[in-house]
């Protein structure tokens, strides 16, 4: 299903006397002329040079959106200072389960993202932008190929489109890279790094598609109103998707620092069933276990607070687990969806995640073996952590590490009778109870199809 998120509507505490990114009507999608009416393209922004977006941008304290939070600025001034010409990947895989503010962005407001790209490509000097589109999204894809189609074309922009197939590791920076080259979209090994030798061999800059429909806002009303909301060290606001045990689950902004609380509870109603909250993934799998103590003490919704904890706001998807299920059932589905998504390459990705979630399974359902509990901790503290070529297997350990902390009482339960006497009822979104991924439902064997043709590619140049 690909449609609106339902609770995009959800109202949000931003001054809206100041245009965000879920500002106005969210039923359907702009076309260029409602986008250039509501401000789109304006002149000023469009009359900058590069040097200047790109001074502005680093002003804003913009800091990406996909997950790992870094600076936009370093990373345009990395590629602009490269010789020779440039390319741009939009990457809108959104291949986080839990996760649907990408998708909402391209539904209803693809040109803002658009622009973005566009102002983009200007600052770092990119001569190609590619669409890395979520090819099992067809309706999102639609509505960002009619909104290029509503571009004038430009001669020194050539935009080509590259599917995203569904698969979780897919939407790392370099599998990215890896599917715009025509090969199989798994991390790669660093260096090189895109901006060293990306697309085509060339300088290449990768942002997420929040990250990108922030840049004409910023060029829009300048800096400072760009940091009128947010914090310090994370200006302005951010997209956020509330799923599991919610009231109202959907897609929301809300300023960076807000309490996570507040979001759960004034944004999204607290959980569904009643039961208090019991342990939160505050931004997508790979993002650690938050325990209900860390929203009693008031855990901000920003990077610096919630790592004193231990987590991140990571792609912004909060999954909230209530005390009316068994949480170490969502952590073990957890672990084998970890495993079912390793990409395969790495020794220690193939055998670490499949043997934590085989530990934490025979755990969960009381058949544990002497040293399974020590060494699921030995594993996930020492053995595993940075020994991927990407982040999944780091992602995979502190799933594990975390949910030790915060499920340390049901472990003890479960290790003695097999049962905590909550119900095993899966509320993660995109697993489904045998801990299998969405993906395996949607497209049987995820990797199968990146060795064909992609289905989206190049359907328009614009040139
Ligand atoms: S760590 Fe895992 S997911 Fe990442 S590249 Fe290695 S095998 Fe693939």
């Amino acid at each position: 299903m690909d449609a609106v998120p339902m609770a995009a509507t959800l109202a949000t505490p931003l001054d809206h006397s100041h245009p965000r990114l879920l500002r106005g009507d969210l039923s359907k999608r702009h076309t260029l002329a409602e986008y250039v009416a509501d401000g789109g393209y304006d002149r000023n922004a469009w009359s900058m040079s590069p040097s200047d977006l790109r001074t502005l941008v680093g002003a804003s304290g913009l800091s990406g959106r996909g997950g790992a939070g870094f600076p936009a600025a370093v990373k345009w001034e990395r590629v602009a200072a490269q010789p020779g010409q440039k390319v741009l990947v939009v990457n809108a895989a959104e291949t986080e389960p839990g996760s649907a503010k990408d998708r909402l962005l391209l539904l209803t407001r693809p040109h803002a993202v658009l622009e973005g790209a566009r102002l983009t490509a200007l600052a770092i000097g990119a001569t190609e932008c590619v669409l890395y589109l979520p090819e099992r999204r067809q309706q999102t894809c639609a509505a960002v190929l009619a909104a290029l189609g509503e571009l004038c074309p430009t001669s020194h922009l050539r935009w080509r489109v590259v599917g995203a197939p569904a698969a979780y590791v897919a939407g790392e920076e370099s599998a990215a890279v890896q599917r715009a080259n025509g090969r199989r979209a798994v991390p790669t090994y660093k260096p090189p790094r895109p901006f060293e030798r990306g697309v085509a061999g060339r300088p290449t800059l990768v942002h997420n598609v929040e990250t990108l429909a922030n840049v004409p806002l910023i060029a829009r009303y300048g800096s400072d109103w760009f940091r009128s909301v947010g914090t310090h060290t994370t200006p302005g606001a951010v997209l956020v998707t509330l799923s599991g045990s919610i009231a109202r689950s959907g897609v929301c902004e809300v300023p960076a620092g807000t309490p996570l609380v507040e979001i759960i509870e004034g944004l999204g109603g607290g959980t569904g069933d009643g039961f208090p909250v019991q342990a939160v993934l505050p931004g997508g799998y790979f993002s650690g276990w938050l325990s209900a103590d860390a929203l009693h003490a008031g855990v901000r919704y920003v990077r610096d607070d919630l790592g004193r904890f231990g987590a991140s706001p990571g792609s912004g998807a909060i999954s909230v687990v209530s005390d009316g299920v068994c949480g170490l059932y969502q952590a073990a589905a957890l672990l084998r969806f970890f495993a079912d998504q390793s990409a395969r390459q790495c020794g220690m990705c193939i055998n670490g995640t499949a043997a934590m979630a085989d530990a934490l399974g025979r755990i969960l359902r009381g058949a544990a073996r002497p040293d399974d509990l020590s060494q699921l901790e030995r594993w996930a503290t020492r053995t595993l952590p940075g020994r991927g070529a990407c982040g999944h297997l780091d992602g995979a350990a502190l799933a594990a590490r975390s949910a030790l902390q915060v499920f340390s009482s049901e472990i003890q339960e479960h290790l003695r009778f097999g049962s905590c006497g909550r119900p095993e009822r899966l509320v993660l979104p995109g697993i489904d109870p045998k801990g299998m991924s969405i993906y395996d439902r949607d497209e049987r064997r995820p990797f199968a199809r990146a060795h064909q043709p992609a289905a989206l590619r190049p359907l328009r140049v614009l040139q």
